[in-house]
């Protein structure tokens, strides 16, 4: 009994998100995974049918949103949102691995949940011995998955991520018939992006032209190499002014955020993920999901 509710303290306090305000509108571009999502899971709900039974997986480059993506689908649900990093099921014993997740699955089972398997690859591999085993964790999500599917009481949806679609396990693969590839923001899409990050950076004074030229040149580029990329062009009006002598005196003259700062943080970064890696979501894609 204290075992038990070690356990359900254990996923409460490490995998339950308690906070969570990401909303639609803070994920830029992917209109048709979010469209997939909403009229899945969101648009049951908002029209007070039960909490559908779903699962979904998730898959593209790191950096492209997916996390975005399932904390604004949580949020915009109202549904309890548990979501379990794959570290907490490589690091223990094998035991503790299954009690957390049958405890897990039995909360999620408790009121509407959206569950969140982030990293689902890591699930195939861990456990993996010379290929032949398969896995205790993957049997039991297998089952916990089954018998959700089953249970016309439980209102669970699983969304599954992966950078690595290629080796999740295809026993795995097979629970998540809808699969949605993630991918790269077009240049509309990146431009919103850099709108929207220069704002919260408190600069946004570029013009839409000079958006415009930058996101021309960041057509490999991740939301996350984005966000980078502000990150350290927001900070080069402040290197100047510190090159200037002393900061106290000058603070009210630190100059405007301009196109040659991003000149600057595109010296200093390069894409994340390598052309080849990316053509390697596109073929997944249209083997496992029928399409480019
Ligand atoms: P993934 O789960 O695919 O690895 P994340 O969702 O963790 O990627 O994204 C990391 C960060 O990159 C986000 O917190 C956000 O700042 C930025 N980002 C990535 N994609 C987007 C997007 N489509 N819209 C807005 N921000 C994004």
């Amino acid at each position: 009994m204290a075992a038990a509710n070690n356990m359900r303290n254990i996923v409460s306090n490490e995998i339950l998100v308690k906070e969570n305000n990401v909303q639609w509108d803070d994920v830029i571009g992917n209109a048709a995974a979010k469209d997939a999502l909403r009229k899945t899971i969101v648009l049951p709900v908002e029209q007070g049918r039960h909490f559908p039974v779903e699962s979904v997986l998730l898959f593209g480059a790191p950096g492209t949103g997916k996390t975005l993506l399932v904390r604004a689908l949580a949020s915009q649900c109202s549904a309890f949102f548990f979501q379990l990093s794959t570290s907490m099921l490589t690091s223990k014993y094998s035991g503790y691995k299954i009690h957390l997740l049958k405890t897990l699955f039995d909360m999620a089972k408790e009121q509407p949940s959206i569950v969140f398997l982030d990293d689902i690859e890591m699930i195939s591999t861990c456990e993996h011995d010379n290929d032949v085993v398969i896995s205790q964790i993957q049997l039991e999500i297998i089952r916990q998955m089954h018998q959700i599917a089953r249970d016309s009481a439980a209102h669970v949806a699983i969304i599954a991520a992966t950078n690595r679609p290629r080796e999740v396990d295809s026993d795995i693969l097979e629970l998540f018939t809808a699969r949605i590839h993630i991918q790269f923001l077009n240049i509309e899409e990146r431009m919103e992006l850099f709108k929207k990050l220069l704002e919260q950076h408190g600069c946004n004074v570029l013009t839409e032209n000079e958006v415009k030229e930058i996101a021309n040149l960041t057509t490999d580029y991740t939301g996350s190499d984005l966000a980078l990329v502000v990150r350290i062009a927001s900070i080069e009006p402040i290197r100047d002014l510190l090159n200037t002598g002393n900061w106290e005196e000058n603070t009210s003259r630190l100059r405007s955020i301009q196109t040659r700062d991003f000149y600057a943080a595109l010296n200093e970064t390069k894409p994340s993920v390598p052309p080849d890696e990316i053509k390697s979501f596109y073929t997944f894609s249209e083997h496992c999901c029928g399409d480019g």
